[in-house]
């Protein structure tokens, strides 16, 4: 691990006059100032940013937007648009500074927000890659990273393989998100997700372990450069009032306490050498585990990817496993079909160009419902 994140809710202890930098002791030297993750929940209404000393991580409070507390009447979606969202990024990474990545508009897949959106785990991987897509479409100089989800190993390498499909070679990116991961602390669990990854891609990937804490990095630290977590903060809320005299209400709030935290997980790193964890991940090989990964059928690439709404339909048309239920991968595409295709000449809103696709008898996808629902059906020709 070459970096963790510290999970700060108060976003002035990003900035120079941080209370993270007071001195340990009285008229002793500022201490280092540490790498945070904020989330734009606390971030976006605020009218001046603090200028960070050091890495930050910008999180984009998936678990906020779509946690069940937060909707009571019916299903949970993100509440923001790509576009607002790709916005605020703009302004922490010009305000802020030091923004190493922002994570996209994705799904977590564990089943507690599954019930909040009512979609299925499928539908949550694929729209967690599309919203990379997306939010890169938009504003490509954004350091928005892909974030793999799932809730198994096969749907992580599911998602995984998503991405490599859409154009995305996870072995060339900076960083790789892991989430819904977080409930995973301490268990073998942890270890076979991280370790599943790192075999697929042969060691040669970037993960970043979102919700990652202690006991778990005790485990995995050699397989991620990066974690992040506001357990610290949710543990002082625990432990009381702050003894440490910093004028906090609570330890929650509480910068002593926080670093003092932090420093126990930079520690929990360390318990695992490189070599023990290269010898997990062997271990894992030599279980002989496969991953089912998900076999596409009938669309393969296409000469190229004109406008976001190919590529969003070429996201829909690859995700499909044989036995999608139609209805809701056809809603799906409604959905993004009216978001998109608002935008692009009548001509491009009836087909899509697939290229030459395995089957030979597809050849053009006609995207309206009727035609997706026969061409996931497998009646042939589903166009014209
Ligand atoms: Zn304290």
């Amino acid at each position: 691990m070459e970096l963790y994140f510290l999970g700060a809710s108060m976003p002035h202890w990003a900035g120079p006059n941080s209370p993270l930098l007071a001195p340990a002791h009285p008229g002793g030297p500022p201490q280092q100032p540490i790498p945070l993750c904020m989330s734009r929940v606390r971030l976006a209404h605020r009218k001046t940013l603090p200028r960070a000393q050091a890495p930050v991580l910008i999180d984009s409070g998936g678990f906020s937007e779509l946690d069940p507390d937060e909707d009571q009447d019916g299903y949970t979606t993100w509440s923001i648009t790509p576009r607002q969202y790709i916005a605020e990024v703009r302004r922490y990474v010009q305000e802020i500074g030091h923004v190493v990545g922002a994570a996209p508009m994705d799904y977590m897949t564990e089943p507690h927000i599954r019930a909040a959106t009512g979609l299925t785990e499928i539908e949550h991987l694929a729209r967690s890659v599309t919203s990379t897509l997306e939010l890169r479409w938009l504003d490509p100089d954004l350091p928005i990273f892909p974030v793999i989800q799932g809730n198994s190993i096969d749907a992580q390498l599911r998602c995984a393989d998503m991405y490599e499909k859409h154009g995305i070679d996870l072995t060339k990116e900076p960083l790789v998100g892991v989430g819904s991961v977080c409930r995973l602390q301490s268990t073998v669990k942890i270890v076979d997700r991280f370790a599943a990854l790192h075999h697929h891609f042969g060691g040669n990937i970037r993960l970043h372990g979102f919700g990652v804490k202690k006991l778990g990095l005790k485990l995995i630290a050699p397989g991620v450069v990066s974690g992040d977590s506001a357990a610290g903060s949710r543990r002082g809320r625990s432990a009381g009032p702050c003894t440490h005299g910093s004028g906090a209400v609570s330890e929650a709030n509480c910068p002593v306490f926080a670093r003092q935290w932090y420093e126990q997980v930079l520690h929990a790193a360390t318990q695992t050498t490189a070599a023990q964890w290269e010898a997990v991940v062997a271990q894992y090989a030599a279980r002989g585990t496969t991953a089912a990964l998900f076999d596409v059928a009938g669309v393969e690439h296409g000469p190229n990817m004109p406008t976001p709404g190919w590529r969003i339909a070429r996201t829909l048309s690859t995700m499909l496993p044989a036995d999608a239920d139609v209805d809701v991968v056809a809603g799906l595409l409604d959905r993004f079909q009216a978001a998109y295709w608002a935008q692009e000449p009548v001509d491009r809103r009836r087909e899509v160009h697939l290229g030459d696709v395995p089957h030979g008898e597809v050849r053009h996808l006609r995207l309206d419902s009727a035609a997706f629902r026969a061409y996931v059906r497998g009646d042939g020709a589903a166009a014209s």
